[in-house]
C-alpha cells in the first residue's frame, strides 16, 4: 500500500459504527466536514461548514471537525472488521457532509478499504464536477445518491442549489459506477405529494442500470443541533409524514417499476 495514500490529510466530524442503514449490511460511517448544499431538513448542521465549529447540545460544548490522516481512519475501521464478516456484508461508507468536497482524501480512505478487502460505499449528493465524482468511483461498490426533486426552483429554494449539475452528473454515475441507489429525502412541503416522487422515480428509473430507490422519511433528529450552532431551524412547523403517506409514496415508485424500501 502506498505509503501517501495512508498520509492523505482529511477533515472529519464522526466516525459512527454498526449501522444498518446506510448500504449493504452491518457499516462504519465516516462522517465528512463541508457540504455544497444547505438544505433546510439536514439532520447534520454541523456537517455543513467548512470550518471546525463549537455546538452545545444538552449544555455540552464540543468542537466539531477534526483534520485526520485516512491511516487514522483506517485505523478505527479495522476495528469493525470482524461485524462486516459476521454479518455476511458490510463495510464503510462515506457520509457527511459531502465527501465529494474532499476528493483526494475520499478517494485515497476508499482505495485503501479496498485494497485491505473491506466493501466501500459513498452517501452524496453528486453536486460536483464529473472528473472529481471520476476519481472516487473506481473504488466504490455503492454509490447511493440523493434526487431530492426534479424541479429546478423548488430544488434551489430548499437546499440554495439547483439540481441541473446533479441530474446531469446521475447519468455518468448510472453509468459508471459498479452499483448506483437512488435516495430521496420525503420532506412535506418540498417533496411530499405523489406527483413529484413520481417524477423523482421516472428520472430514476430512466438512469442505465438503477434498479432501487429508497425513500427516507423526513424526522427531526438533529433539530437541536441548530440552536447549538446558533443558527435557526426552520422545519420546526413540519410534520413528519404519516405511515399511510409513505406507503403511497412507496407504491408510487413500484408503480414505476422499482425496487422501493423506506429508510436507508
Ligand atoms: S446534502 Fe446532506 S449534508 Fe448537505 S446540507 Fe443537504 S442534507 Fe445536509
Amino acid at each position: 500500500m502506498e505509503q501517501s495514500l495512508l498520509e492523505t490529510k482529511g477533515r472529519i466530524f464522526n466516525i459512527q459504527r454498526f449501522s444498518i442503514h446506510d448500504g449493504p449490511g452491518v457499516r462504519t460511517i465516516v462522517f465528512l466536514k463541508g457540504c455544497p448544499l444547505r438544505c433546510r431538513w439536514c439532520c447534520n448542521p454541523e456537517s455543513q461548514d467548512w470550518k471546525p465549529e463549537t455546538m452545545v447540545t444538552a449544555g455540552v460544548s464540543k468542537t466539531v471537525g477534526k483534520d485526520v490522516t485516512v491511516e487514522e481512519v483506517l485505523r478505527e475501521i479495522e476495528r469493525d472488521r470482524i461485524y462486516y464478516r459476521r454479518s455476511g456484508h458490510g463495510g464503510v461508507t462515506l457520509s457527511g457532509g459531502e465527501c465529494l468536497w474532499q476528493p483526494d482524501f475520499s478517494a485515497a480512505l476508499l482505495r485503501v478499504c479496498r485494497e485491505v478487502g473491506i466493501s466501500t460505499a459513498i452517501e452524496t449528493t453528486g453536486y460536483a464536477d464529473m472528473d472529481v465524482i471520476r476519481k472516487l468511483l473506481p473504488y466504490v461498490d455503492t454509490v447511493l445518491m440523493d434526487i431530492k426533486h426534479t424541479n429546478r426552483e423548488k430544488h434551489k429554494e430548499f437546499t440554495t442549489r439547483d439540481n441541473e449539475l446533479i441530474l446531469e452528473n446521475a447519468k455518468h454515475i448510472a453509468k459508471e459506477a459498479a452499483d448506483l441507489i437512488i435516495r430521496t429525502p420525503v420532506i412535506p412541503t418540498f417533496n411530499a405529494t405523489e406527483e413529484e416522487i413520481r417524477s423523482i422515480a421516472e428520472f430514476a428509473k430512466s438512469l442505465d442500470g438503477v434498479e432501487e430507490m429508497h425513500l427516507l422519511p423526513y424526522h427531526r433528529i438533529g433539530s437541536d443541533k441548530y440552536a447549538g450552532l446558533g443558527r435557526t431551524y426552520t422545519m420546526a412547523h413540519i410534520q413528519v409524514p404519516e405511515k399511510e403517506t409513505m406507503q403511497k409514496l412507496l407504491n408510487v415508485v413500484q408503480d414505476v417499476g422499482l425496487r422501493a424500501k423506506i429508510g436507508g
